[in-house]
């Protein structure tokens, strides 16, 4: 069984990742082959190791690591433990899914396995190999950015060479391909807090086995349940799902409409993995446990409504 607690300790191995000089030794006949690149991605305390002295005097007119470095992030190298998906992964490193997906080549979140090592981007975008026939204009337009993003992040102004066949670029801001939602689902993301919430026949299933931290009561429109941040919230029941998005307070939310007028909501999430217009099964990995919105720690505020009357989820 897989849990959902990302160790946010040591336990997860993160070192700053030498760009693939091996990859591209072969290729390149310059005396800079074994350059790392991502000078630019690595924190200014790193930069004096990234940038050797003979670039001083480029440096000198503009100062690329400057430019480059405002809010960047060493790219990182982690390796998957026990309880890690591809959610908490991103929940911990602020990025998306798919930014993560997309810098690892994968495609189906369930094929991630303990031990393996992904990349994390330094923000969102996308970590990408220059492939041969590829120009600044060619990846910048697949990725719907601005030619200067990937000039000024991968100082290709300074190193051309920094943008050749089997380089490792990062496309800040890139548009990804998104996973498919459906895939993203129990067999990841369910749980052992999950595993064991109870299937209340003939009334509705509880997101998620957390402990109830508030009731719904005349001051409050839901119910709330604390679980660990990353927690799987599972469809209280088979609907169809009605809204999603950012809300004032309520932060990342999801609705899903059931059969006979009832709609419930969850609130606070920190990812939702449905679209409007989803068919979703009762106990489908719908979202997962935040902190978005107005909220002093991760839980679920889990809403219902029949007709525009506020109801108990718990008596539905
Ligand atoms: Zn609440």
């Amino acid at each position: 069984m897989r849990g959902l607690r990302l160790a946010l300790n040591t336990s997860v191995a993160v070192l700053v990742l030498s760009l693939p000089f091996a990859a591209t030794a072969a290729s390149r006949a310059s005396s800079t082959v074994g350059m790392p690149i991502v000078a630019t991605a690595v924190t200014a305390a790193d930069a004096s190791r990234a940038q050797p002295a003979a670039r001083g005097s480029i440096a000198a007119s503009r100062n690329p690591v400057t430019v480059a470095a405002e809010g960047a992030h060493p790219i990182q190298e982690v390796t998957i433990h026990e309880g890690d998906t591809l959610a908490t992964m991103a929940n911990f490193y602020d990025v998306s899914i798919e930014s993560i997906a997309f810098a690892n080549g994968i495609s189906d979140a369930q094929s991630i396995q303990l031990g393996q090592t992904l990349k994390i981007p330094p923000a969102e975008g996308a970590l990408y190999t220059v492939k041969d026939g590829d120009s600044v204009e060619t990846v910048a337009a697949r990725f719907k950015v601005d030619p200067s993003v990937i000039m000024s992040y991968n100082r290709v102004y300074f190193e051309p060479e920094h943008f050749a066949p089997g380089q490792l670029i990062f496309v800040r801001g890139a548009e990804l391909p998104s996973l498919q939602p459906q895939r993203v689902t129990s067999a990841v993301l369910r749980g052992p807090s999950f595993a064991g919430a109870p299937a209340r026949t003939g009334r509705l299933a509880w997101p998620v086995a957390g402990v109830i931290t508030q009731y719904f009561w005349a001051g409050h429109t839901g119910v709330d349940i604390a679980a660990p941040y990353g927690t799987g919230l599972g469809a209280d029941d088979d609907g169809v799902v009605t809204a999603t998005g950012w809300v004032a307070v309520g932060g990342l939310h999801v609705c899903i409409q059931h059969v006979g007028g009832l709609e419930s909501c969850y609130y606070h999430t920190s990812y939702v993995y449905a679209e409007v217009g989803d068919k979703v099964a009762r106990g489908q990995i719908v979202a997962t446990i935040g902190l978005t919105g107005v909220t002093t720690g991760p839980h679920v505020h889990w809403e219902c409504k029949q007709g525009n009357q506020f109801v108990s989820c718990l008596t539905q």
